[in-house]
């Protein structure tokens, strides 16, 4: 079940079928202000909605009370063990701030954080870690490490009730991605609040990424959590933003920039796509526009299954093809693909329409044509995959079944919500 509750959080709503927020913590020293806020700039700039900062002590609080007026994104205060300081925080002007009620001092010190942040209007969020639970749950977390994590986190959610405090969203945050994935699919069945979603200590960038895309994105694919941080041992915060757009992207859930697709290529492959594909990544970074942008290691498929792609290239016999839209629109030598491939988005990007020249086109098309007439009689791998999809197709119409279709849930309604929001994303490049 994805979250029926809303909260603010410095204007990001989360929860409650907005999109999901992607946030990131700084890995400075939080009083050290000019290099958290650079660093804090550089989240931002990487597409954060959201940013936490550690407040372990008082002299955090001090720079806190400007970074909160000088972020461009709302801040979190990250708070642990001391509650007399999520009070500072809140004082500071913390858009939110994330405590653990376990390790804050009794249920008491939480009463006092509750009463000012309702005061205040500053929302909370609640987090609970494996390795961090109550007492009295350690025996349960032995038979049932699941269980205890959700019991841990819905009491909590109980205290608040109790203290009439209801202004948050809730963790459970496990190193265990199969307990991640579990024990946040069973709260949300539970409890309607606002999630946010993370794997404690997911590792280094490549493993934690991995770690984070299948634990963050089977729960998000169910629609299941509603801010999300990938956790990495890098000191550039920014990456962590990077590979949470990734995720949602993936997913279908949010659109930032453009995407990349890439054959990945076999034994035809007709140039050094290893290189171009990386040249065209980082190149890409610099645009905001939501291309596509399809890379094909040899023209034997045609333009097949790139035929969505706004802009795509492929090579084969020393020469490439730019093409736009699923068409032909020149033919150019190979060493020049990516600079050509280049002018002609920002050409298009430019004037709003891809730009025929229609005797490079029906030259294009010919060359294209050619290449798939010469290995028409080729195996390739998008071949196979068509031949597989047709005879399913065909067996299913044959048996009665019904063919599967895309669910139109969560996810569907949140970038249906994130369009709305947001007057560039979901804007497709247009072609006259
Ligand atoms: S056959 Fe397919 S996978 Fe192989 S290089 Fe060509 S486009 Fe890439």
């Amino acid at each position: 079940m994805a979250s029926k509750r809303q909260i603010d959080v410095g204007g990001v709503k989360i929860g409650g079928g907005a999109p999901v927020a992607v946030q990131s913590m700084t890995k400075t020293e939080t009083a050290d202000y000019e290099a958290t806020m650079r660093q804090i700039r550089a989240i931002a700039d990487a597409g954060a909605d959201l940013v936490r900062c550690a407040v372990p002590r008082d002299k955090d609080i001090d720079a806190l009370k400007r970074i909160v007026v000088e972020s461009p994104i709302p801040v979190i205060a990250d708070i642990h063990f001391n509650h007399t300081l999520a009070l500072k925080a809140i004082e500071a002007g913390a858009h939110c701030v994330r405590l653990n009620p376990g390790n804050i001092g009794g249920p008491e010190k939480v009463g006092e954080v509750a009463d000012l942040a309702r005061a205040k209007g500053t929302p909370l969020r609640i987090g609970v870690n494996s390795g961090s639970l109550p007492r009295h749950l350690h025996e349960l977390e032995r038979e049932n490490p699941v269980e205890a994590l959700v019991t841990a986190a819905t009491e909590f959610v109980a205290l608040m009730e109790r203290l009439d405090f209801t202004d948050f969203k809730v963790s459970i945050k496990s190193t265990s991605v199969p307990n991640t994935i579990a024990s946040n699919r069973l709260l949300a069945e539970r409890i309607d609040y606002p999630l946010h979603l993370g794997i404690t200590e997911a590792g280094t960038k490549w493993t934690g990424s991995l770690k984070s895309a299948v634990g963050l994105g089977t729960l998000l694919a169910d629609g299941v959590g509603d801010t999300i941080r990938i956790s990495l041992s890098t000191f550039h915060a920014e990456e962590e933003v990077k590979v949470a757009w990734e995720i949602l992207k993936a997913l279908k859930l949010r659109e930032r920039g453009p995407v990349l697709i890439a054959c990945p290529t076999c034994g035809r492959l007709q140039f050094d796509m290893d290189t171009v594909v990386a040249e065209i990544e980082t190149r890409l970074e610099a645009y905001d526009e939501p291309i596509e942008v399809a890379v094909l290691g040899c023209a034997v498929n045609g333009i097949g299954e790139a035929s969505h792609a706004d802009f795509g290239i492929t090579g084969a016999k020393n020469e490439g093809l730019i093409f736009a839209g699923g068409e032909p629109l020149r033919k150019v030598p190979q060493e020049r693909l990516v600079e050509e491939l280049f002018s002609e988005i920002d050409r298009s990007l430019k004037i709003g329409r891809v730009e025929r020249d229609e005797a490079k086109v029906a030259e294009g098309a010919a060359w294209l044509a050619q290449i798939e007439e010469e290995n028409a009689g080729e195996m390739t791998p998008e071949r196979m995959a068509a031949l597989e999809a047709k005879a399913a197709t065909e067996e299913a119409l044959a048996g009665g079944t019904e063919l599967p279709m895309a669910p139109a849930g969560a996810a569907t309604q949140r970038k249906r919500l994130d369009e709305e929001a947001s007057p560039t994303a979901g804007r497709r490049f247009t072609r006259a």
